[in-house]
């Protein structure tokens, strides 16, 4: 994708266990991740007497370390008001459950992401892990990714500590102080259920979560929960209303990447990236396509096992954006699988499986 060209004012990256103020009464955190995306960004916000944590860092060994450095170093002595999470995912409420008890703080979320959350958490149960396999069989897994499906279980649970069993619920448009400083909650949907957003007009910053990041399109995928979601139009929808809610002027403040300044440029750029994708989709489906035919046409490179699953999901949401709209239509084979092709203007219907093989 042709990025606009956005301004990132700090050039120092915090050292791990380190805080680097971004704006006045608000730090910059690094932690690591296990994974090809190998950091997250949380903040720190300065609140009266004490502070508000923004996103916790996935739950491993070096995060609680970490955090135990970060405790005993810059916040020794910091009251911690509560531990806001911006949405679901591992990375971001993974240690809710260990920081909120030890720090007797509680845990400030919208009610999708928290509940999502621990229900995912919480299941082990075999029904999980059939419905996980009948999505993947359904997008076209092979025997061979099947049987890692089906080894990896539930993954989300092994990537958390148990969700805090209580929240104190964040809504679309809710207004709270925090510090000398009034946030506003701004709704997003398509990355995760109810993400949100922190908007500080008083600041100009704007904390995007996963939402908007600068240099990579945020995931949005189908995932087997809700294997007929249209998470594309949600995302696309949500990007819209952010918009015409933030100026463009704001500092943002990314999960992912850099602080950078061009909000509205780089809402621009992700359209104008899925966009192209959807084009690259609808071509593609000249003939009869499985989302995992659709993998290596929307990305060019080499996937771990990992990021298969997300570009599988991701995959999905461009062709259930396509049938949403009323350009693909989708058949199910005798063995579950989704086919999806283009609706004919001749009125001659879609290619049958097979046909186009
Ligand atoms: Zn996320």
């Amino acid at each position: 994708m042709t990025d606009a060209v956005l301004d990132y004012p700090f050039d120092a990256i915090p050292e791990p266990g380190a805080l680097v103020e971004v704006a006045p009464g608000v730090s910059w955190l690094r932690m690591p991740l296990p994974f090809a995306l190998d950091h997250i960004n949380l903040w720190v916000l300065e609140d009266g007497d004490g502070v508000t944590l923004v996103d916790t860092g996935v739950a491993s060994d070096t995060t609680k370390a970490l955090w135990d450095t970060l405790l005993a170093g810059p916040l020794a002595g910091r009251r911690v008001n509560r531990v806001i999470a911006t949405h679901f995912h591992p990375d971001h409420m993974g240690l809710a459950g260990w920081l909120c008890p030890r720090l007797d703080a509680p845990l400030w979320a919208t009610l999708g992401e928290w509940t999502y959350g621990a229900m995912l958490a919480f299941d082990d149960s075999t029904a999980f892990v059939d419905n996980q396999v009948a999505f993947y069989a359904s997008a076209g897994f092979a025997p061979d990714m099947l049987a890692v499906v089906r080894e990896r279980g539930n993954p989300y649970a092994s990537r958390v500590v148990p969700i805090p069993p209580a929240v104190r619920r964040m809504v679309e448009g809710e207004r709270f102080t925090i510090g000398a400083h009034e946030w506003q909650v701004v709704v997003g949907r398509g990355h995760s259920p109810e993400h949100a957003a922190l908007w500080c007009p008083g600041l100009d910053v704007l904390i995007s979560g996963d939402q908007v990041l600068p240099r990579i399109s945020p995931n949005v995928s189908v995932w087997p929960q809700e294997p007929d979601a249209d998470p594309l139009s949600l995302f696309i929808d949500s990007l819209g209303v952010l918009k015409a809610t933030v100026p463009d002027s704001v500092l943002v403040l990314p999960s992912h990447g850099r602080p950078f300044r061009g909000l509205h440029a780089r809402i621009g750029d992700l359209l104008t990236h899925h966009d192209a994708r959807l084009v690259d989709t609808l071509e593609a489906c000249t003939t009869a396509q499985r989302a995992i035919d659709l993998v290596s046409v929307l990305f060019k490179r080499t996937l771990d096992v990992h990021q298969t699953f997300f570009a599988v999901g991701e995959a999905m949401a461009h062709l259930h954006r396509l049938v949403a709209t009323g350009t693909l239509e989708r058949r199910r084979d005798a063995d579950g699988v989704w086919w999806f092709s283009r609706v004919s203007s001749m009125g001659s219907g879609p290619l049958a499986p097979g046909e186009s093989h």
